[in-house]
């Protein structure tokens, strides 16, 4: 009788998850276990921002909702722990007398700690760790390049993968029922938001969390809308749910399979329409990609303020007072101040939103890019080590990123991206009445436009606007 434990991390879902189906194959009985581990729902990061913040949290504890319920349909259930990863699963392991723990592989340092550590642990019981990949559109296997020779260059990357490599098939979700656990073991309760330290529950969030959301979400932008089909000409708006697809957060907690999404998005090529967009999407995918093989062949660089560069161009400083300006949305630079409040209401902000902010912080008030990737980490429910770091190196110029220099001209941006100011007034309702000029850029305009209006003077002067 062979009994396995499948550990779920971040592949909170049935389709398309090797490691669930591999352990399937290959045990009499399987344990499915989820842990919250406190590290990463109780901790703290090195500018002390909650590791884990509350839409963050939310939607994780909804994810774990959902895989269980999936889990009891199919005769099975969902074993929860909190606590140290490495001590309750050996815990358990010896208690269930399993043989094998299966799991998805991580890449990025913390996550590979304690899969190590646990690796180990296991050793010692005379058991052993399985391990599958599970997160990616494209496997290290399937490179035309070992991943020490993986190009730093996007273009370079895609060019080269596209030509050679392709994209594997999903598994099926397992639709048979599995043998339930045959020893009294305590299930164990999935914590709330309270456990967590959060008092104030978000109001309805853009995302729900779970396996069966996420396959909504996809039907609704491929299949109910045909949003996808003018993806690549809304992708840089800021306002509303439609003009991106909103993935994300399914995507980096694994509800959701980025093979499954291509699949879909091949489909619904032959079956509606093929187009610049629809492929657009799949290119997004392949950054995504590209920045977890950039962790992979860069290691622990993608983390340092200097990067994987290894080189800052100028001077950045560690100035609190005028982080928290930046991170509480109340710099005087309006589509700084809106897109900030957009991300600590929601816990989601814009792709277009990201790169400036990002931009400003480290360009604009030459601050430690390092605190404004926590900042991220702590409040995105998106966050995933390898997008958010590998984003934050490229736009703080210490990354791969060819162009040298780059730098987003915050007037310009909104000129071309909220000519009107719709999305800024959205966030920031107090500037409804205040004069576009003032808006667009508050260096250019010699009025009093915040006669009344309880909004922040700029806190930084950028003499190039
Ligand atoms: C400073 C900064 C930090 C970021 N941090 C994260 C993060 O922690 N987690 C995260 O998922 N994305 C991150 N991004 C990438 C991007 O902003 C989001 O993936 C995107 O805005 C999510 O919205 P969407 O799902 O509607 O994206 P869409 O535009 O619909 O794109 C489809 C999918 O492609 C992927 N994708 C798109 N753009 C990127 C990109 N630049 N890098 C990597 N993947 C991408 C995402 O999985 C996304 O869901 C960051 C970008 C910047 C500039």
């Amino acid at each position: 009788m062979k009994r396995s434990i499948i550990w779920f991390r971040n592949d909170l879902r049935l389709h398309d998850n090797e490691a669930l189906v591999d352990a399937l194959k290959h045990s009499d009985e399987v344990i499915p276990v989820y842990v919250f581990d406190d590290r990463i729902f109780k901790s703290h990061t090195s500018f002390g921002f909650k590791k884990t913040g509350v839409h963050r949290a939310k939607f994780i504890i909804e994810s774990i909702k959902d895989l269980k319920a999936s889990l009891q349909a199919l005769g099975s259930d969902l074993i929860i722990r909190t606590g140290i990863t490495e001590e309750v699963i050996p815990q358990l392991a010896r208690q269930c007398k399993t043989h094998y723990v299966y799991c998805n592989r991580e890449r990025t340092q913390e996550e590979v700690d304690v899969q190590d550590v646990l690796e180990k642990s296991l050793w010692s019981i005379g058991q052993e760790m399985r391990y599958y990949r599970g997160k990616m559109l494209y496997y290290t296997a399937d490179l035309p390049f070992p991943i020490t020779h993986c190009p730093d260059q996007f273009t370079t990357f895609r060019k080269e993968v596209e030509r050679f490599v392709s994209i594997r098939q999903p598994f099926e979700a397992p639709n048979e029922p599995f043998q339930s656990l045959s020893i009294d073991v305590e299930v164990g309760d999935i914590p709330t938001l309270k456990d967590f330290g959060f008092d104030d529950v978000p109001e309805a969030s853009l995302m729900n969390g779970g396996e069966r959301a996420a396959l909504k979400e996809l039907q609704y932008y491929l299949w109910e809308t045909d949003h996808i089909a003018k993806y690549k000409q809304t992708r840089n708006q800021l306002l509303g749910r439609d003009y991106s697809s909103k993935l994300s957060a399914y995507l980096s907690h694994g509800c959701l399979s980025p093979k499954y999404v291509y699949q879909e998005v091949k489909r619904y090529e032959e079956e509606r329409v093929k187009n610049d967009s629809t492929y657009w999407l799949i290119f997004e995918l392949m950054w995504r990609d590209f920045f977890r093989f950039m962790a992979k062949k860069h290691g622990n660089k993608i983390f340092f303020k200097k990067g994987i560069k290894g080189k800052l161009e100028f001077q950045l400083y560690d100035n609190e007072v005028l982080f928290d300006k930046w991170a509480l949305g109340k710099t005087g630079i309006p589509f700084i101040d809106a897109n900030m409040r957009e991300l600590n209401a929601t816990g989601f902000m814009s792709n277009r939103g990201r790169q400036n902010v990002a931009s400003f912080l480290v360009k604009d008030m030459r601050l430690n890019w390092i605190m404004g990737a926590e900042y991220f980490e702590s409040l995105l429910i998106d966050y995933d080590p390898c997008s958010n770091y590998g984003n934050w190196n490229y736009v703080a110029g210490v990354g791969t990123d060819p162009r040298p220099n780059r730098y987003f001209n915050i007037p310009t941006q909104v000129k071309k991206y909220d000519a009107d100011a719709k999305y800024i007034k959205h966030w920031l309702p107090e500037l409804q009445n205040t004069p576009l000029e003032y808006i667009i850029n508050p260096f250019k305009y010699n009025g009093n436009a915040l006669n009344g209006v309880n909004y922040p003077q700029p806190c930084v002067h950028v003499k190039n606007w």
